[in-house]
């Protein structure tokens, strides 16, 4: 067994995020909780539209007034979503780094790279220019930039779309955060540049930071995620460690993701789960993976509770309620 960390950094507890859109209120996240802890990552996972993105700007209070967000997220003893837009500004970038799936649309394309990564540092941490400038070079250099020095002057449209989004990594870790949120940020990448940026994750979870790590792919969740949280239509599915979850999936949503993957089934096929998200405006009854379950029954009308399969692993499905099992 290895050891287990049971401070928890962040918790998210019964996070609702509503858009209130023409059409009518468009529940993006709905009732979702969970806890990231020291060191580890949890990687979101679901199919696109799942509010996986929505989540991840919940934490930050990053939307527009659209969005009316209710519930917890603890960190540091405070409640994020009550924090001003000056609390929480100074916890953006500095406590908790966020970094996207498209670099090129967080770097400012009239400004050099280096000194964007001064810029974060300089607003954030009294430092002066000079300590930061070197502070830039140092990790744009251990985030694998060659040339670090001469990098640092360039602009974003003279880097590959890998080494930009090392430009951004070495931003989000200009402040030292405890937190980076990480929506897809390896999804526009090819496949190899894609598992460099993920063993730079890997190596930051070594140094104690912790990661939530936003993606639609089970093949990158495999690989670096500690815990996982399976998301659909705005709800959680399935959720436990890592371990559990790959070896052990239960909701029939996690099944069939992971049927998708490539190599993991008997025959290679390319599973799937036939059907599409429902609409978020007027969601199914009960159990909204219902339409699209082969194993849906009369239960699936009313909404599961987590039920849990060990003390590490929970399951939003019905067919794991005792009453059915036993
Ligand atoms: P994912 O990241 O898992 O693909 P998103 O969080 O982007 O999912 O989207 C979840 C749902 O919320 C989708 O139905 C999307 O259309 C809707 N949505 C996202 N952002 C907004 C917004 N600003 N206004 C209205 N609806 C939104
Ligand atoms: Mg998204």
């Amino acid at each position: 067994m290895h050891s287990i960390r049971t401070n928890d950094l962040l918790t998210v507890e019964n996070l609702k995020t509503y858009f209130y859109t023409p059409e009518g209120i468009l529940k993006a996240v709905d009732e979702v909780s969970f806890s990231l802890k020291e060191g580890e990552c949890v990687c979101i996972v679901g199919e696109s539209g799942s509010g996986k993105s929505t989540l991840a700007l919940s934490i930050l209070k990053l939307l527009d007034e659209s969005a009316r967000i209710e519930g917890r997220v603890a960190f540091n003893g405070k409640n994020l979503i009550e924090l001003s837009e000056d609390e929480i500004r100074k916890i953006r970038g500095n406590e908790i780094s966020m970094i996207f799936q498209n670099p090129q649309s967080s770097l400012n394309p009239v400004m050099r790279v280096g000194e964007q990564i001064v810029e974060q540092m300089i607003n954030h941490k009294r430092m002066d220019k000079k300590e930061a400038k070197s502070k830039a070079i140092e990790l744009l250099r251990e985030m694998g930039i060659p040339d670090a020095e001469k990098r640092f002057g360039d602009f974003p449209h003279q880097l590959s779309g890998g080494m930009k989004q090392r430009v951004m990594i070495a931003m989000a870790l200009s402040c030292n955060p405890k937190i980076i949120i990480a929506d897809e940020p390896t999804s526009a990448l090819d496949v190899t540049i894609q598992a460099q940026i993920l063993d730079i994750f890997k190596r930051l979870k070594q140094k104690g930071i912790s990661i939530l790590f936003i993606t639609h792919d089970f093949g990158i969740v495999s690989v670096i995620a500690d815990r996982i949280v399976v998301m659909y239509a705005g709800r959680v599915m399935e959720k436990g460690t890592a371990v559990e979850i790959l070896r052990n999936p239960e909701h029939p949503y996690t099944v069939g993701l992971l049927d998708c993957l490539p190599g993991t089934s008997e025959k290679d096929r390319l599973a799937y789960i036939p059907g599409t998200i429902p609409s978020l405006i007027e969601p199914p009854e009960g159990c909204v993976f219902s339409p699209r379950c082969r194993f849906r029954f009369d239960a699936c009308s009313k909404t599961p509770p987590e039920y849990p399969v060990s003390d590490v692993h929970s399951v939003a499905c019905f067919l794991f309620s005792n009453e059915v099992n036993g």
